[in-house]
C-alpha cells in the first residue's frame, strides 16, 4: 500500500493541525504497531500498520468521495501527458486515496464532477443500464425553440446514427445565444454538444449541475472541491 507521514494522514482524519499532531507525537499519545511515535513525520501503511490515538485504534477509511467544480481547460483524467488533469487539482491527502473521476467531462465542460476510489459506486452510477440522469448547463448558439425540446423528448439522431434516449430540455431564455438546461440519461460521448449539433445548433459554452441525486454546490468556488457529505453520500448510494 501507500506510504503516508503519520501527521498528514491524522490531519486528514480530523485529529488536529499538523503541529497540533506534532505535539500529541511528543507527549505520546501515538503508537504504531505498539511503540509510542514521537515523530509524527514517520511513514505508515494504513493498510498494514496499527495507528493508536490516546488508546484508541484509528480506523482509516477506505474510501474518498470528492465532489470537484471542474474548471475549462483540465481533462477528466488521472494521468494525461499533455494537459493538467483534474487530479491536480486535488491535495496531496486527496490524491493519496488514489481518487479518479466518475464519467467525463470534456476539457472545455465546466462542473461537477464526483471522484471516488469506490469503484463499486463508480461502476453503478456509469451502467448504462442505471439511466442515472444527468442536467447540464448550457449556452447555445441558436434560437433554441420549443420543437427542439419535442425533438430531444422523442430523440434524435446524432453523426454516427445513433438516435438519444428521451431528454428533457428547459429552456431559459431563447435568442440568439440561448440559454438552456438539459437532462440526458446516458453518457455517450460530447452528447450534448452532439444532440444540438442534430438540430442545427452550437453549444458554446457546457456546465453539468447534477448527476443522479448530487447536485454542484452553489457555494463551492469553479476549481475547488470537497468531500461529499455524509447526506450526500447516503443518497447517492
Ligand atoms: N456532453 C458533452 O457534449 N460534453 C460533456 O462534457 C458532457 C456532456
Amino acid at each position: 500500500g501507500t506510504k503516508l507521514r503519520l501527521d498528514k494522514m491524522l490531519s486528514h482524519l480530523g485529529y488536529g493541525s499538523r503541529s497540533e499532531i506534532r505535539k500529541y507525537a511528543k507527549e505520546g499519545r501515538i503508537a504504531v504497531n505498539g511503540r509510542k511515535a514521537k515523530d509524527s513525520g514517520e511513514t505508515v501503511d494504513p493498510a498494514k500498520d496499527e495507528v493508536v490515538f490516546d488508546g484508541a485504534v484509528v480506523r482509516y477509511r477506505e474510501f474518498i468521495y470528492l465532489m470537484l467544480h471542474k474548471p475549462a481547460g483540465v481533462v477528466s483524467a488521472t494521468e494525461d501527458n499533455r494537459d493538467r488533469t483534474v487530479v491536480d487539482l486535488l491535495s496531496p491527502e486527496q490524491a493519496a486515496f488514489e481518487p479518479f473521476p466518475v464519467g467525463r467531462l470534456d476539457k472545455d465542460t465546466e462542473g461537477l464532477l464526483l471522484l471516488t476510489n469506490d469503484g463499486q459506486l463508480a461502476h453503478r452510477l456509469l451502467s448504462p443500464k442505471k439511466h442515472v440522469p444527468k442536467t447540464y448547463y448550457a449556452d447555445v448558439a441558436g434560437v433554441v425553440k420549443s420543437e427542439d425540446g419535442e425533438a430531444f423528448a422523442r430523440g434524435v439522431t446524432l453523426d454516427d446514427g445513433y438516435v438519444t434516449l428521451p431528454a428533457k430540455l428547459v429552456v431559459l431564455e431563447s435568442g440568439p445565444t440561448s440559454r438552456i438546461e438539459l437532462t440526458i440519461t446516458e453518457g455517450k460521448f460530447h452528447q450534448v454538444k452532439r444532440m444540438f449539433e442534430a438540430v442545427g445548433k452550437k453549444v458554446v459554452y457546457l456546465k453539468r449541475l447534477s448527476m443522479g441525486s448530487l447536485s454542484l454546490d452553489p457555494e463551492l468556488p469553479l476549481g475547488a472541491v470537497r468531500e461529499l457529505t455524509d447526506e450526500e453520500l447516503e443518497n447517492l448510494r
